[in-house]
């Protein structure tokens, strides 16, 4: 067979080509030959055997995000998938048919005007494929789960043979071992995804807080939230940002599916004893809340390093001495520590169920850095990975969604004990190793 590149296809001297090459994140941007937009699937299928024919390289793409560019190279060719983004919603069944390219803000908004909702992540521009494929947190994870928790199966072109490429379906009833492995195995390793089928959850109205402290309050406020946001009413689900010290910000916001009355009973034990100097509590429809939590700044290109890391249990003051610590030195105003709730809905699947290993962490935390100029890099770098390396001793794992190149020993931080079986399901599906990159799961020898 001899294969054919299809689709809309932006060449290195296109007048597109800096627009289809770039990703939000422009530090390390690559330069690939072609970004080749797949149209409908068949374009997915052509690209891949293509790519192999040739032996070419080539990587996935979807709403460009992953913090480490995994999804652009230099030559080769971008596969991208964005212009598959159509959505159907069967009502009875309560099942959302969603095309692998469609982004957070098309699907909140499509479920929205239908009455329902995934549980998803924040920004509007983040594409569902790779945060599915990684797990997917958000504001309602402790409630519904994490976003691959709601699939219930999905189409995904994988390599055939020596040189070709076919789609095949995967569910908990069929390749079940790749299904396993779509739910938290993280994206580029196995295949191109180009459908997911989610179970959908009926929404309306929710209720909103935020607490603001200032800067000093920093060790009550992060000790009244983590010993009782992973451990509420799992309809809540909150985040904690530590700004640095000159910008004197703490703030807590979380979602409640429930009244503006019981919430503010649920937050007592945040507010009570430590000093905040703002509490708001709200009700709003629920998307006015995705609205409210999507921040337009984080859908913008720039320069950034990003890094992250679960807590299994509060963390103690020594721990929290050196946030702190880092807070009052960073490579610039903008840095942030920044954690999630998890717990909930999250942790009543074992570790094992699905690829998404670290079920049992209390929280999910992160560590940001941007910068303007190109030359402050190394500054930015080293504060994430200083940072990392301080807490280590209270911390564990990594979401693979925050892959961070500077972590050696990746496999077990992102995967745990499933890193085993991920390889095993690796040289049943990919035993030539076609989808590759910094980071992706190797097959067996
Ligand atoms: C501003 C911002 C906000 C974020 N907020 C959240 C959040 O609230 N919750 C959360 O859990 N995570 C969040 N993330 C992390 C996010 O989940 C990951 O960056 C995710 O990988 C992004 O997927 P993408 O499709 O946008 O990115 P891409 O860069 O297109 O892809 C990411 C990875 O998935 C692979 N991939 C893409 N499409 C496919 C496909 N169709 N089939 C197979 N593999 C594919 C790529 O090859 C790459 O390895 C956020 C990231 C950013 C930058």
């Amino acid at each position: 067979m001899v294969a054919k590149l299809t689709g809309r296809i932006v060449y290195l001297n296109d007048k597109d080509y800096t627009k289809a090459r770039e990703n939000l994140n422009l530090f390390n941007s690559k330069f690939p030959g072609a970004i080749v937009y797949c149209e409908k699937e068949v374009d997915v299928i052509n690209a891949l055997a293509w790519a192999r024919e040739n032996n070419v390289s080539f990587r996935v793409r979807s709403g460009r995000h992953s913090y480490e560019n995994f999804s652009v190279l230099n030559g080769g060719i971008i596969i991208d998938i964005s212009e598959l983004n159509k959505i159907s919603v069967d009502l009875d069944k309560k099942i959302a048919t969603i095309q692998a390219g469609t982004n957070l803000g098309k699907v909140y908004t499509h479920l929205w005007e239908c009455g329902v909702t995934i549980p998803a992540g924040t920004e509007f521009s983040v594409g569902l494929a790779g945060l599915t494929l990684g797990g997917g947190i958000g504001l309602l994870s402790r409630l519904f789960g994490l976003t691959c928790d709601n699939l219930i199966g999905l189409r995904i072109v994988i390599p055939k043979g020596k040189s070709e490429a076919k789609v095949v379906d995967a569910s908990r009833e069929t390749n079940s071992n790749l299904f396993w492995a779509c739910c938290g195995g993280g994206g580029g390793n196995f295949g191109i995804v180009t459908q997911f089928h989610f179970r959908v959850h009926p929404i309306s109205i929710v209720s909103l807080f935020r607490v603001e402290w200032d800067w000093k309050h920093l060790e009550k406020a992060y000790n009244a939230w983590q010993t009782w946001a992973p451990f509420t009413d799992l309809r809540l689900t909150s985040q904690l940002e530590l700004s640095t010290k000159s910008k004197n910000s703490i703030v807590a916001e979380g979602q409640f599916v429930g009244s503006k009355a019981d919430l503010k009973k649920l937050i007592v034990p945040l507010v009570k004893n430590t000093k905040p100097r703002k509490i708001q509590v709200t009700t709003v429809t629920f998307i006015k809340a995705v609205k409210h939590f999507n921040n337009p700044a984080g859908n913008i290109p720039s320069f950034f390093k990003r890094s992250g890391s679960f807590v299994f249990k509060p963390l103690p003051s020594k721990a929290i001495e050196i946030i702190k610590q880092f807070l009052s030195d960073p490579p610039n105003e903008e840095a942030t520590i920044w954690q999630q709730s998890l717990g909930g809905a999250v942790q009543q699947i074992k570790p094992t169920e699905t690829a998404y290993f670290h079920r049992k962490a209390i929280i999910v935390q992160e560590y940001n850095t941007s910068w303007e100029k190109e030359e402050d890099a190394s500054i930015n770098l080293s504060w994430v990975v200083a940072l990392r390396k301080a807490l280590k001793p209270y911390i564990q794992g990594d979401y693979v969604n925050w892959p961070d190149v500077y972590i050696k020993n990746w496999p077990e931080t992102y995967y745990g004990e499933n890193y085993a079986r991920l390889r095993k399901i690796k040289t049943e599906v990919d035993p030539f190793n076609v989808f590759r990159f910094q980071q992706s799961i190797s097959p067996l020898p």
